[in-house]
């Protein structure tokens, strides 16, 4: 074939794209990289594309390239710790120290009054064990990098072996398998009881001199009920610490309040209770129903916490000032004389009234006015999210969009490519916004966006 005969001729060169391209604010060598990607797929598609036709497929490229940049949205889904969004947004003050202490030179590891090298965390560990009711504490990048440390710390030798109910073999989220999890910290998985049942008995049995600990875990995102059985707390601690065992508890969301202080919502596992009822070491998330940064808690008995940050997997998984500086901010704002409820983002969406939801909905209605959609005020239950409390409702407030011949998750996919995107629910015939985890200064926004779709 002549060379001026090649079916890929009409191809346009890289710079000519480059020139034509929309600006997507991509460093260069990225969108460089989006053009040859997509040249080299038409050059192996049969039917070559027309020049305009490749300059659309680029530029939409481009966009998804662009779109998969982590950035700000608005979480229109009435779930308050949204694991894909981020889960829950940092009070601003915690954000504050953050930016402070990283700008400078900080005590990461310093010891002041004495000039020498210091131990990191050290002050905001001695906090959260205050907190938590504890001997002591440490502070990890996240819980399960916490669970994974403390069975590493806990294991020696021959002992290696981690008793657990088959109830509580469980999947959390994104391939988070807790069998996987215990088979990559190297530990022998001995499973006992049931699925729905797990007597006193079936963990006495099973433990022996190869036993390492006895492991709970937080159930988190499903609950069981009928013909179910498991020990309390305090009777498989009484066994454990007869035995010499420790007890170890992974509770997951971890709450730091009384989470029924919330009408219609139930108590969730708070660490201090499960200390107070006998367990060792207790490892919880930092950014669930906490409310704070991404972290990973452990408190409990200060023999074990020694042992785990004198693991060397310890140093692997510490945390960094950022994340310290935020921490120490929510932690001292739990130790505060005021309500700490004030000062998480998390609870002050939990606390805003039906009135004030309504309120707002109103104003975004009333500014739509007679568009051609149809944009309506309905209830809605949103939900805590995170693993923590799954069965529990919490009552709101939403605003219910309806364009007719625009089926919703066409509106769905317009709003995601707004700026910031808004993140709704799609349901059979309407596209919901719950108006709880919109913050009240971002009404303007999403009224602005919705707006757009109406045009
Ligand atoms: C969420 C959860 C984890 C994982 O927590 P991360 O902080 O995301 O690592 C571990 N265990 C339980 C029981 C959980 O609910």
């Amino acid at each position: 074939m002549e060379q001026n005969e090649h079916p890929n001729r009409g191809i346009p060169s890289v710079d000519r794209i480059l020139r034509d391209v929309v600006d997507h604010s991509l460093p260069r060598p990225m969108v460089l990289q989006v053009i040859r990607e997509t040249l080299e797929a038409i050059r192996k598609c049969p039917d070559i594309a027309e020049p305009k036709a490749i300059l659309a497929q680029v530029n939409a490229d481009l966009e998804s390239l662009a779109a998969s940049r982590i950035q700000p949205v608005i979480n229109a889904t009435g779930v308050l710790i949204h694991t894909n969004l981020g889960r829950v947004p940092l009070a601003s003050a915690a954000l504050q120290a953050s930016t402070e202490l990283a700008r400078q030179y900080s005590t990461l590891e310093y010891d002041l009054p004495n000039g020498q090298r210091g131990k990191r965390g050290s002050y905001v560990e001695r906090c959260l064990a205050e907190l938590c009711g504890a001997e002591a504490a440490a502070v990890v990048n996240n819980c399960a990098a916490a669970l994974v440390l403390v069975l590493k710390a806990l294991m020696e030798g021959e002992r290696n072996e981690i008793i657990i109910s088959r109830g509580e073999l469980i999947q959390i989220g994104g391939g988070f398998r807790i069998p996987d999890i215990l088979e990559a910290a190297g530990a022998q998985m001995r499973e006992v009881g049931t699925t729905n049942k797990t007597s006193l008995e079936d963990y006495r049995r099973a433990i022996s001199g190869r036993t390492a600990l006895i492991l709970r875990v937080h159930r988190s995102n499903f609950v069981m009920s009928g013909f179910v059985e498991s020990p309390s707390r305090k009777a498989l601690a009484g066994l454990a610490h007869e035995a010499g065992v420790p007890l170890f508890e992974d509770l997951g969301s971890g709450a730091l309040v009384d989470t029924s202080r919330w009408a219609g919502l139930p108590g969730e596992s708070m660490p201090r209770d499960a200390l107070g009822e006998g367990i060792d070491i207790v490892c919880f998330s930092g950014d669930k129903l906490m409310g704070g940064p991404q972290a990973g808690l452990i408190v409990g008995r200060e023999s074990f916490v020694t042992k785990a940050k004198k693991h060397p997997f310890y140093r692997a998984v510490r945390c960094d000032k950022m994340i310290l500086a935020a921490l120490q901010t929510v932690v001292e704002a739990y130790l505060g004389s005021a309500d700490p409820v004030d000062e998480v983002p998390l609870y002050q969406m939990l606390n805003r009234s039906l009135e004030s939801l309504k309120q707002r909905a109103e104003k975004i209605v009333a500014a739509w006015g007679e568009r051609k959609g149809q944009l309506s005020i309905v209830p809605h239950e949103g939900k805590i999210g995170g693993g923590a409390l799954p069965e529990a409702q919490v009552p709101s407030v939403a605003l219910n969009l309806k364009v007719s011949g625009v089926r919703p998750d066409a509106l769905a996919a317009q709003l995601r490519a707004a700026s910031p995107p808004v993140i709704g629910i799609v349901e059979k015939d309407a596209l919901i916004f719950d108006l709880r985890t919109i913050f009240p200064e971002q009404d303007d926004t999403l009224l602005n966006a919705l707006l757009s779709l109406a045009k």
